[in-house]
């Protein structure tokens, strides 16, 4: 495939040609593969920059609401919005989020807005690779804000944190005193934490789990980086939209403040940084099992390990000297 009509028109922001570009990324093929580099190379150079943000909560939470919500008041706001979602469970159950047609319903008919399901692969990192080049992808085609959706699942909150600029957790009103059970780990990654339902009878305890939780953001680290009223928790709900607006304007003044200081930039080049280490070490690893000649040389230096014929240590440096 020539790959040069395909990245021009994803840089007009052509949404069936993303979602082509976005296939061919997702694509395990070999040759799929190097058309992938290639198309991610042709694109690096548009000079564009949507805001990147992560957002995470448990299932049951609003998450599909919110970002219906939050996204048509972005589009209504003249913004374009790009919606993609990191799901380590999708593999496991077959289906995914954001798979569900019924989700997001109005969003997913603007014309502004693109609405990608996670990825189907069995491994977190392979999801998460897939979605960061996405993300790439959408910004390149020039929308102004890329919303990456997780559920609240172990690791894959820092695999969307070191994707995002900004990251929010969503979360409901608790009944009582506790903290949901919110890990200690995802808090400190939170740059906003959104208690939704704040509205009707929920509406007390959402003010109240808000309180409880700017009360801990204040007990853990602070950034120094960043202003001193961040983290934050704020109030919002995706059925009334109240509280959207304010969650728009925190994260345009915390992404804003980073540009400033520099922070924003300097985030991205490491995360750049750390990608590149991770697809050195996947490509290491891919080779290690894919190529038949490698693969033969493993099995029989597996083989020389278990007889004690060689130390763990010595194979291995013989095959990576080897590689
Ligand atoms: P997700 O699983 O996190 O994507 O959550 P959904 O968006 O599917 O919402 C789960 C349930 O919470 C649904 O019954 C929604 O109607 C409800 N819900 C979502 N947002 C709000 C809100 O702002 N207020 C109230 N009262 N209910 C909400």
């Amino acid at each position: 495939m020539d790959i040069d009509p395909l990245a021009r028109a994803v840089a007009q922001g052509d949404r069936r040609a993303l979602a082509r570009a976005i296939t061919l990324i997702e694509s395990g093929r070999d040759d799929h593969r190097a058309q992938a580099v290639a198309l991610l190379e042709a694109l690096k150079d548009t000079g564009r920059e949507a805001l990147r943000i992560g957002l995470s909560g448990t299932p049951g939470v609003g998450k599909s609401s919110f970002i219906e919500a939050f996204g048509l008041m972005l589009i209504a706001r003249g913004l374009r919005v790009a919606v993609l979602a990191v799901d380590p469970s999708s593999a496991r159950s077959g289906g995914s989020i954001l798979g569900d047609k019924t989700r997001m319903e109005q969003l997913s008919r603007a014309p502004e807005a693109f609405i990608r399901p996670s990825p189907a692969q069995s491994q977190l990192g392979g999801v998460a690779r897939r979605t960061r080049e996405s993300v790439a992808l959408c910004e390149a085609a020039g929308f102004d804000v890329v919303l990456i959706e997780t559920v609240g699942v172990g690791q894959s909150e820092t695999a969307v944190a070191e994707m995002s600029d900004l990251f929010a957790l969503l979360l409901a009103p608790a009944g009582g005193d506790e903290l949901q059970g919110v890990k200690r780990g995802i808090m400190e990654i939170a740059d906003l934490i959104l208690v939704n339902k704040a509205d009707g009878a929920l509406r007390e305890a959402a003010v109240r789990t808000c309180a409880d939780y700017a009360g801990a953001l204040r007990l853990l680290r602070k950034r120094p980086e960043d202003p001193e009223d961040f983290p934050k928790a704020l109030t919002v709900s995706a059925h009334t939209g109240d509280g959207l607006e304010s969650a728009w304007t925190e994260m345009q003044a915390l992404a804003d403040w980073r540009r400033e200081t520099g922070h924003f930039a300097a985030r991205r080049a490491e995360q750049a940084a750390a990608w590149f280490a991770a697809e050195v070490r996947e490509g290491l690893l891919a080779r290690l099992t894919r190529d038949a000649e490698t693969r033969a040389r493993m099995e029989a230096m597996t083989a020389r390990v278990r007889a004690g014929e060689v130390t763990p240590e010595g194979a291995a440096a013989e095959i990576l000297a080897a590689l």
